[in-house]
């Protein structure tokens, strides 16, 4: 029996998916491809939700097609951040190591400002080559307890670990808070982000459930992962990034330093909305099946006065919500996302073939279902000329509905 990832409590189904096939899976032929099983949970003692499913980290992240870089959103986020340590005090002499570093965009970006000491960790082997070739020192790993000991030996303590959309992905966290606690120096910071479970939870991001997300965190699950590895939350964000995350600032259980205000007020929203009671949890499973039937009517009631639907966004959420809804070819043509490594590749189990957003023709389209509702803004920005000459967008969350 599979049991909580963070505290080895009992797990309560909230939801089975059935089975479903891997997000990340694009092919470039057409062909039947294996589908895991999917269910979100919750635990019994510390109301940590999580799918239960946990397949090999191999078959995820050895070959890893999403790039840091390629939004516009993204690097936004990341100009932010950077601002935000020029305040804290980084400096030529800071040491920084970034946990699942990716493309290195933002190691890149750190360097390039505080002129300090960076160091990378990421499994992708299909990424290795942009690092090596941005001269960001990475090793080519997963992170946990045991790795920081060699990192240890080699480079010693860093003053900032980040690791930004990670701690969601792994199926023992408590790993990566071990290995952050035994790299950070005695004043360091080690600081988190991770999509904060109250907005997939009151705004019905369903999308966000699969293989590669192993977990959904409330601020209450960090703290609680920081009280079993000797670490402590000074302070907290709430960014807008992966449609509303939580920022973290940790610290040693011992630092100096107190904690902020906004941790008790966070807490006590995400109590209020039901975060840490049974009943609760488990109404989210109605939730999510009313959303899947009205998103489908309202596309079929499209599809019924004739008119032509694509897709923007082959993002894993899109791929994840495109399988729970069952929207397949007989519903849409194409799917455009601006990754080259997606480009002419078809959509795992549901077939459809992904183009060049350059390609988008309000002739050809009426619609465009905006998968990557989370980058909306830049998006509609994007897609001007497209609005223009009468092209309408879909959005599905929180309700489905079309922009006018
Ligand atoms: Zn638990």
């Amino acid at each position: 029996m599979t049991c909580c990832r963070i505290c080895r409590g009992k797990l309560n189904l909230i939801i089975d998916f059935g089975k479903i096939s891997l997000v990340g899976n694009f092919l470039k032929q057409i062909k039947r491809i294996k589908r895991y099983n999917l269910s979100l949970n919750y635990c019994n003692d510390c109301k940590h939700v999580q799918i239960k499913e946990i397949l090999k980290r191999d078959l995820l992240f050895k070959n890893y097609l999403w790039e840091t870089g390629i939004s516009k959103s993204n690097i936004n986020l990341i100009n932010e951040l950077i601002n935000k340590l020029k305040k804290n005090r980084v400096n030529k002499n800071s040491k920084i190591l970034e946990i699942a570093s990716n493309d290195g965009s933002f190691l890149k970006k750190i360097r390039g400002k505080f002129k300090c000491f960076v160091l990378g960790i990421d499994p992708a082997k299909n990424l290795k080559k942009i690092n090596k070739n941005r001269d960001i020192l990475t090793l080519n790993n997963y992170f946990d307890k045991k790795l920081s000991l060699k990192i240890k030996k080699k480079f010693e303590l860093f003053d900032y670990i980040f690791a930004r959309n990670v701690i969601a992905h792994v199926p023992d966290p408590n790993e990566i808070f071990k290995g952050a606690q035994n790299l950070l120096s005695e004043d360091g910071l080690f600081i988190l982000e991770v999509p904060h479970l109250f907005n997939i939870f009151k705004n019905n991001q369903y999308d966000n459930i699969f293989h590669e997300h192993i977990g959904f965190h409330s601020l209450k699950s960090i703290i609680d992962l920081c009280a079993l590895n000797n670490l402590r939350v000074l302070d907290i964000e709430l960014i807008k990034s992966q449609g509303g995350s939580l920022r973290c600032y940790i610290g040693k259980k011992n630092i100096k330093k107190k904690s902020s205000k906004r941790i008790n007020s966070i807490l006590n929203m995400e109590q209020k909305i039901g975060l840490y009671n049974s009943k609760k949890l488990e109404s989210f499973k109605n939730k999510i099946l009313n959303h899947i039937q009205e998103l489908k009517k309202l596309i079929e009631d499209i599809k019924i006065k004739k008119k032509r639907i694509s897709i923007y966004g082959a993002s894993g959420k899109g791929q994840a919500l495109m399988q729970f809804c069952n929207i397949n070819k007989k519903l849409v043509d194409n799917v455009f996302d601006k990754s080259k490594l997606k480009k002419g590749k078809f959509t795992p189990s549901t077939n459809i073939k992904i183009k060049d957003p350059k390609e988008i023709n309000s002739k050809k389209i009426d619609y465009l279902l905006l998968l990557s509702w989370n980058i909306k803004e830049e998006i509609l920005k994007q897609e001007k000329k497209f609005i223009k000459h009468g092209g309408k967008f879909i959005v599905p969350f929180p309700k489905p509905r079309i922009l006018n």
